[in-house]
């Protein structure tokens, strides 16, 4: 299996509800992303699919967060905008992109801070 990983990052608001202590107010982060993509072959060009390409998908999923408050996200309605449920949700928009042009997302890492990461690998991948 071949891996590809892009970074990307962006800049959000969130607040972390019934955890305690000071995550629970409104503060913002830098988040870095890093977005693997695999597949078992390569493609004509000896790639397991070009960097731009996934770049461009990951810039159009990651726009939508970027200067956001993640709380008012629909998404995050339900659930708490943590460093784990961004990365799934990351997860799942990429998916969509890669399935579409016949590779898969391996893993999705949402550095939170310079010492602190959270890597979402999903959940049916053999
Ligand atoms: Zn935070």
């Amino acid at each position: 299996m071949y891996e590809a990983t892009i970074r990307r990052s962006f800049s959000a608001a969130h607040s972390l509800r019934e955890i305690g202590g000071k995550c629970e107010k409104l503060h913002g982060h830098n988040f870095v992303i890093e977005i693997s993509v695999a597949s078992p072959t390569l493609n004509g060009e000896g790639l397991v699919i070009d960097f731009r390409t996934v770049k461009n998908w990951a810039d159009q999923v990651l726009g939508e967060l970027d200067h956001s408050h993640l709380n008012d996200v629909p998404w995050f309605r339900d659930k708490n905008p943590s460093a784990e449920n961004i990365a799934h949700y990351i997860f799942g928009c990429m998916e969509e992109k890669a399935a579409a042009a016949g590779i898969h997302v391996a893993r999705v890492t949402v550095w939170e801070s310079e010492s602190a990461k959270v890597t979402y690998t999903g959940t049916d991948h053999a």
